[in-house]
């Protein structure tokens, strides 16, 4: 499982492993859910969320920024996510 603060590079090599193991595909597709999403305030990718987090939860995360501690919103966070799962072409 990912986890919050990992090198961005780091986490698309994982992924890119995990995605050549089909037996581990599951697992992987639970990794895309919690990419980490850069912060609209300081711009650090490197996000504190719950254990069982699921971004489409409501009520939202909680999801903060380990840098400067910035609260995501649902919305801005599911953006942000959209954003990076095209980055790293899984959409
Ligand atoms: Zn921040």
């Amino acid at each position: 499982m990912f986890k919050a603060g990992w090198p961005l590079a780091y986490v698309q090599e994982m992924l890119r492993k995990r995605l050549r193991n089909s037996s581990e595909n599951n697992e992987a597709r639970m990794t895309w859910t919690v990419l980490p999403v850069p912060c609209p305030k300081c711009g650090e990718a490197q996000n504190t969320t719950p254990g069982d987090f699921d971004p489409n939860d409501v009520p939202f995360g909680p999801v903060s920024c380990m840098v400067c501690g910035y609260e995501f919103m649902q919305g801005e966070y599911l953006q942000g996510l959209k954003t990076r799962r095209r980055e790293f072409g899984l959409e």
